[in-house]
């Protein structure tokens, strides 16, 4: 007996364009189109960037939960993308071919496939179309030559994007934008003050207040916004500065004054954009890269603007536009992307959009942008120096099943930092392994099926998650529709995803339920999967035994390992203690940790 549906809680979902929290209303009823940013394939992915795809993902799972079909486009940039976000460097591609001396396209080949087995391993699902850019060059110069005469201008190097011809360039960039401004009027007022001279109370205070506003500003930066972790020091660095009050201020001033300009000259250097002769605004950029008089590149088209290359920006509001028409739902994207890429994508949408009379609602291309936080690793363990990549494989090669990240970014909100330590990969592993137990002795419950469609299937027997624009999972698994007892469960379920896709919230639920005694196993089951086709940690087809992975360099075999451990059980059962203890050597020397009591059940780790 099913019970009458609970009234869904609306979808939230918190746009970064409007920065605040809106209620999802689609563009065509019942349907979510999403496009979600996605890699260069120069090189493997960081675990860092694979966290916008567990993101995206949820969402995804998220919509398809709440009944919405999906249609969901992430992209591979094998063209354009620089090794400078803001128009300099030269092609992340091209570099890497040189280096590892290989062609474009065998390097995209090579690391587009190496991102799929990271997509596979996270349980990320496929999304309905993966869009290839150099698939879309065409579509890409049409697209540019619509707006070419109304908003771009042609220098030696391309064809550029004037970034004055549209309204409010910049608006996602936010806090950022005002941070470059700021720097800039603070070097300039700084250097007026000098001229003052330094050494006077009175012009000490009035740096003093110049920074201190300053600093605010880099608080809130790093709060809001892209953190990064080398404002901290200059950050701790002004806290214990002096203030005027303090008797030391005088005399400790001008140390201070050194370090504030050390840093904004380094700020500066950082944020510089690589100067283009001819560029009207500093922001504009280029959307077609023409190849230099007497080269050849190896990636290269004729369009009307000469042989060249489109620019990462351009790729973007093409593919999405193309496949998912403008206005679609959701854009998402790391939030390294909110200052540069993302607005240049907004103000080429704006102008294609107007070119076709698409009205204000239409501009921006989506009218939801998403962003989801770094992941830092602060420990500085992984610095480059010690030759350690964050990526998929190095976890796997220590022996954290993926799944374990997964959970990890579970576990944070999307919009906040995420901090990556082993420990914590640790903790996450261990929190699986606990979940996995509970769901394995729930399903030793569950009865086997007798005969055809007569009684619930126990989870084994369960397929896993389909894709795109699949049913709300109730319907697609052979268990009972959990009863009344669960409803408030899902309920609250619901709510937590519902609210800007909490997922921390959302898994204490599951775990609730996961501890309820005395309901029905299999409504029990049902429950659970109802709430894992969310977040997608696939607990009904996974094995624990899956998630004990062989870290790099163990020789033993598994089967070794339990035919010791057996033994060693049968000489604790005869009570031959020395016989236990050898054994028990024996596999430490071969890195075999056996655990006595593990209340997880693990028995041995390595
Ligand atoms: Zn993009």
């Amino acid at each position: 007996m099913s019970d009458v549906p609970a009234p869904a809680a609306p979808l939230k979902l918190f746009n970064s364009l409007t920065r605040q929290l809106e209620e999802f209303q689609p563009v065509h009823t019942g349907e979510a189109r999403v496009y979600s940013c996605g890699p260069t394939v120069y090189n493997y992915p960081h675990i860092g960037n694979m966290r916008a795809y567990v993101f995206a993902d949820i969402l995804g799972r998220t919509l398809s939960f709440k009944g919405y079909k999906l249609t969901h486009v992430i992209n591979i940039t094998d063209v354009g993308h620089l090794t400078d976000d803001a128009d300099a460097g030269e092609d992340k591609m091209e570099k890497m071919a040189r280096t590892e001396a290989k062609s474009i396209w065998d390097i995209a080949q090579h690391y587009t496939q190496a991102y799929w087995e990271d997509i596979k391993a996270l349980n990320i699902r496929q999304p309905a179309r993966w869009t290839i850019a150099t698939e879309y060059v065409p579509q890409m110069i049409q697209f540019a030559e619509r707006i070419a005469d109304k908003h771009c201008y042609e220098l030696d190097s391309g064809l550029y994007f004037d970034v004055s011809t549209v309204e409010n360039y910049g608006r996602l960039g936010g806090i950022k934008s005002e941070l470059a401004i700021e720097m800039r009027q603070l070097v300039r007022r700084l250097g007026d003050i000098s001229h003052d001279g330094t050494d006077a109370f009175s012009i000490k205070m009035r740096i003093y207040e110049e920074v201190e506003n300053f600093v605010e500003l880099l608080v809130r930066l790093k709060n809001e916004s892209a953190a990064k972790d080398k404002y901290q020091d200059f950050i701790d660095l002004w806290k214990s500065t002096p203030s005027p009050d303090n008797n030391e201020f005088n005399d400790k001033f001008s140390e201070t004054l050194a370090e504030v300009k050390k840093f904004l000259e380094s700020a500066k250097a950082e944020a510089r954009i690589e100067e283009v002769k001819g560029k009207r605004n500093e922001e504009d950029f280029a959307i077609w890269r023409k190849t230099p008089p007497g080269e050849k590149r190896q990636m290269e088209w004729d369009s009307p603007w000469g042989k060249g290359a489109p620019g990462w920006h351009l790729e973007c509001s093409v593919m999405s536009g193309e496949v998912l028409g403008f206005p679609f739902d959701i854009h998402t994207g790391g939030i390294d992307h909110r200052e540069i890429h993302h607005p240049s994508e907004i103000a080429q949408n704006q102008a294609f959009c107007c070119a076709g009379g698409l009205d204000l609602p239409a501009n921006s291309g989506a009218r939801v942008w998403m962003h989801n936080n770094f992941l830092v690793e602060r420990s500085g363990k992984m610095s480059k120096s010690s030759g350690e990549f964050l990526r998929l494989q190095l976890l796997i090669d220590k022996g954290y099943h993926p799944l374990a990240y997964r959970m990890m970014c579970l576990q944070a909100h999307y919009r906040s930092e995420l901090e990556f330590s082993w420990d914590g990969l640790g903790a996450a592993l261990t929190r699986l392994k606990r979940m996995l137990m509970a769901i394995e002795q729930l399903k030793a419950r569950i009865p086997p099926p007798t005969g055809e469609g007569d009684h619930p299937q126990g989870g084994g027997g369960a397929p896993s998650v389909t894709h795109d624009g699949a049913p709300p999972p109730s319907a697609m698994f052979p268990l009972p529709v959990p009863g009344r007892k669960f409803t408030p469960f899902l309920e609250r379920f619901e709510s937590a995803v519902s609210d800007d896709l909490n997922t921390p919230v959302a898994l204490t639920v599951f775990e609730e339920v996961l501890a309820l005694k005395k309901v029905d196993p299999a409504e029990k089951l049902a429950a659970l999967a109802a709430m894992d086709a969310v977040l997608g940690l696939g607990f009904l087809t996974l094995e624990r035994a899956e998630l004990r992975l062989r870290p790099k360099g163990v020789e033993t075999e598994t089967a070794e390992i339990e035919a010791t451990l057996a033994a060693r059980k049968a000489a604790r059962a005869d009570k031959d203690f020395a016989r236990s203890d050898a054994l028990r050597d024996e596999l430490s020397a071969k890195g075999v940790e056996v655990m006595d009591g593990d209340p997880l059940g693990w028995e041995w780790k390595l």
